[in-house]
């Protein structure tokens, strides 16, 4: 889990600001799924939103959360991960954090290390590509998924 320098309240004052500055309407299921992604570190799918706020919001639905993912998307608040055919997961603000993830179930946990602004610069410097940004990902077995193999 990352240490949290900014509490979730604030990044969801912020994050909504920035909605409204862009003209989005802040409706309270779109405020909830919002709040869902700065408050989960589990990088849900969009199943797994709906699934955690469907008992309190009962006129939600997975079109409703697929429709605010790809609104916070769209003005960067949200990043999507694709790993291969499973479904998506989303990510909050995931500048400044790696991903590990697990081979057997799936579990993806940010780790934080220096951005590799080096890989940028060698990268443009030999291939004259104008780089925007670069992914990097760590696989491996979970701490649980470890334990259950050794049962
Ligand atoms: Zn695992
Ligand atoms: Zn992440």
């Amino acid at each position: 889990m990352a240490v949290e320098s900014v509490s979730a309240e604030a990044k969801l004052h912020e994050a909504v600001q920035q909605l409204r500055d862009s003209g989005v309407r802040i409706t309270p299921q779109r405020q909830a799924v919002l709040n869902y992604l700065i408050e989960a570190d589990s990088h849900p799918t969009a199943d797994e939103i709906y699934k955690a706020l469907a008992p309190q919001y009962s006129s939600m639905s997975v079109a409703t959360v697929y429709n605010n993912l790809k609104v916070f998307k769209e003005s960067g608040l949200v990043k999507e991960l694709t790993y291969g055919d499973a479904a998506s997961r989303f990510d909050f603000d995931s500048h400044n954090h790696y991903h590990i993830i697990c081979s057997e179930c799936g579990k993806i946990n940010d780790f934080h290390y220096p951005r590799l602004d080096e890989v940028e610069n060698i990268a443009e410097h030999i291939t004259n590509f104008n780089v925007t940004h670069h992914r990097m990902e760590i696989y491996g077995i979970c701490p649980e998924c470890q334990q259950k193999a050794e049962q």
